[in-house]
């Protein structure tokens, strides 16, 4: 047992329903969570905090809550982002993941303990819409924090399967969402297994000869049949897959990028999210401007498909996926920074 799934218990001594000697006996043989502890940083007034956890075996990972308050009470929304490798071996170079190199896979309990662990005080208590028990239609799950979810999809697809339990976190499929840089035999999976979560697919330019650089997995699965297996995908599902394109300087936001990348997303049931890129020390490249990110969103809806533009959440601490982990490689958590136990 690698977590004790109950909300927003904090520890075994937390659940006083046992009787204490069970409670100790539990503790002798079990951990509570997988999650030894985390070292976590707010941003965004407190709407947005980011957190290294640290496991068992010395790996690091990472997962964010970002709160958007609504105008009304119970209005707002809560996303929770998590990681599903420590590290990831598709490489993106823009990625401060995959520059970091391929760790080892997560198990269902590590990537469920990170959802927990912004179940507990003082994350979900300060204020959100969400409550365990009420309110959930407000509350996601993204599985875009570090790795690639469909390289290990037995364990992702266990740990939604927890996660979705009613007698756990009752999290409905729905609101959760797995985005793949284009694992396609393991989109096909989630087609047959899991038809309720929904899908992103990364894909970050409009040809092949481009897309080779940016996600090198296009060298294994193609633009053509990315796209294909995502068309498979809500023509089956009769949902809408959500094609992630992050806009990099002077590299995949031309206009002939953006009618080809319009062509790609047009005429079945897709809709195209742009994200600036958020830069990383390792990459030489910066984030298309305000301005190139509104031309190259109107050429796309000019093209009649839907596109939406993603806000950049905790800039200052390196929200964007492995980029607070790359800061802190190789220092100690506890002595260069307070660890908060979590
Ligand atoms: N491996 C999966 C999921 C994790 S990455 C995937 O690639 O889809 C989640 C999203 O963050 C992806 O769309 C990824 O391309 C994007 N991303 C990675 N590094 C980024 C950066 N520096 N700035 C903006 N988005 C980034
Ligand atoms: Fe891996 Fe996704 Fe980062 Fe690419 S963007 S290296 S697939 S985590």
């Amino acid at each position: 047992m690698s977590g004790a799934h109950r909300p927003t218990a904090a520890s075994l001594d937390d659940l006083t329903d046992l009787p204490r000697p069970l409670r100790q006996a539990v503790a002798d043989e079990f951990a509570f969570s997988s999650i030894i502890g985390s070292h976590t940083l707010e941003a965004d007034g407190g709407l947005t905090a980011k957190a290294v956890h640290e496991l068992g075996d010395g790996q690091r990972i990472e997962s964010v809550l970002m709160r958007y308050p609504g105008r009304n009470a119970g209005s707002g929304r809560t996303t929770v982002c998590i990681s599903s490798q420590a590290g990831c071996a598709v490489a993106c170079p823009f990625c401060a993941t995959g520059q970091a190199g391929f760790g080892r896979q997560l198990t269902a309990g590590e990537i469920v303990d990170q959802v927990l662990h912004w179940h507990r005080a003082p994350w979900l208590a300060l204020g959100a819409d969400w409550r365990p028990g009420g309110g959930r239609s407000h509350y996601n799950i993204v599985f875009m924090g570090m790795g690639e979810p469909l390289n290990n999809a037995d364990r992702v697809f266990a740990a939604v399967r927890l996660l979705n339990d009613p007698a756990r976190l009752g999290i409905g499929a729905r609101h959760i969402t797995v985005s793949t840089s284009g694992v396609v035999p393991g989109i096909d999976r989630m087609i047959d297994e899991l038809p309720q979560v929904n899908l992103a697919i990364s894909l970050h330019a409009a040809t092949d000869e481009l897309r080779d650089e940016l996600v090198p997995i296009n060298r294994k699965w193609p633009i053509a049949e990315v796209v294909a297996a995502g068309q498979r995908f809500a023509a089956r599902t009769r949902r809408r897959v959500s094609l992630e394109y992050v806009l990099i300087d002077g590299v995949n936001d031309a206009a002939d990028q953006a009618m080809g990348l319009a062509e790609l997303a047009g005429g079945w049931l897709s809709h195209v999210n742009l994200i600036p890129l958020n830069p990383t020390p390792g990459s030489r490249w910066s984030g298309t401007s305000a301005a190139g990110v509104r031309a190259f969103a109107a050429t796309i809806e000019r093209a009649g498909v839907p596109v939406t533009v993603r806000d950049t959440r905790g800039r200052e601490i390196e929200a964007a996926c492995g980029q607070l982990h790359a800061q802190l490689a190789g220092r100690p958590i506890p002595a260069a920074l307070p660890l908060v136990t979590a």
